[in-house]
């Protein structure tokens, strides 16, 4: 198996792996497990958030893990509830205390809420945690094209990532399009669709085609890309098959007809509404 995972560069120092594991749903204790697994397997970037209530167990199957801190990648994420300039400070206070880090690689505003209207406050608490140094890069999630043009606008800085919604279903090409003007790196959350993904029969017919899985062709098509891909699985065979996907390639004609399942179907809510406090 191949495993040596791109790394997409940050303003800045830092570069991001392009292959991440995500922790959504995984209950708070098989956290540490899984993430030990998915260590394991190889994976050096971990994708968590505050309202997953799974930080603790990252932070401790990354420190027990036996690799550098400076080997792993660990975003988490400003939950909504917490928006607003010191709320928002001490809410990165407590992710730091779950994970029990000194930094945090990447921080991200979980979801814009434009109904309480405070994302750009939000977001100038993260431009003061990136200057002292506590989250390494800063970035929001599930902003669209006129929340990201107003927090530039408000405060001079581009968020370093984008982490949005995107599987074959759901492809976003005006957002990718604008993420790509303006050098923000685009994530894909859910990059499977949540497995939904990979029942469709294009996807199936080029997995037998290549003698790869449905998963494994929807997680190297995000990679060409150029998408950040975090997969979140919590059976070890799965975690490892969602790894190995640095060896083989998708061409040209198998990428066009991959394009052409986008239809801008949404499984999660719609950022311009959700709200869940
Ligand atoms: P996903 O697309 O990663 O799908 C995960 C599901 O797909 C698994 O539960 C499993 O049922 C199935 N699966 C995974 N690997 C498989 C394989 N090899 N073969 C067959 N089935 C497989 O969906 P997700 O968990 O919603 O998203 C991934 C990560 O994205 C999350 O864990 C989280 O870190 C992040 N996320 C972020 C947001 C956000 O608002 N920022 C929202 C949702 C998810």
């Amino acid at each position: 198996m191949t495993n040596s995972v791109p790394e997409i560069p940050l303003p800045g120092s830092q570069s991001i792996p392009q292959l991440g594991f995500g922790v959504f749903q995984v209950p708070p204790q098989d956290t540490p497990e899984t993430v030990r697994q998915a260590l394991a397997a190889g994976y050096r970037h971990l994708d968590t958030a505050a309202m997953y209530r799974n930080e603790a167990g990252v932070g401790d199957a990354s420190r027990t893990s036996g690799l550098n801190r400076e080997d792993l990648f660990v975003t988490t994420k400003l939950w909504n509830s917490d928006q607003g300039r010191k709320p928002a400070t001490r809410a990165f206070a407590r992710s730091l205390d779950q994970l029990d880090f000194d930094y945090i690689d990447l921080y991200l505003i979980h979801w814009p809420v434009p109904s309480r209207d405070l994302y750009v406050e939000s977001w100038r608490a993260l431009i003061e945690l990136q200057e002292e140094g506590r989250a390494r890069s800063i970035g929001v999630s599930n902003f669209h094209i006129a929340h990201l043009e107003r927090i530039i606008e408000e405060t001079g800085v581009v968020p370093a990532v984008n982490q949005i919604e995107l599987h074959p279903g759901h492809q976003q090409p005006e957002l990718r399009d604008f993420h790509r003007r303006h050098g923000i790196v685009t994530e894909a959350w859910s990059p499977l669709g949540q497995g939904a993904a990979l029942n469709e029969p294009t996807i199936a017919e080029i997995a037998d085609e290549l003698g790869r899985t449905p998963a494994q062709v929807v997680l190297r098509w995000h990679i060409q890309l150029g998408n950040v891909v975090i997969p979140k699985s919590v059976t070890p065979a799965r975690i490892e098959e969602n790894f190995d996907i640095f060896g083989f390639e998708l061409g040209e004609e198998r990428m066009r007809r991959l394009a052409q399942l986008d239809a801008g179907k949404r499984i999660g809510p719609h950022p311009d509404e959700f709200a869940k406090a």
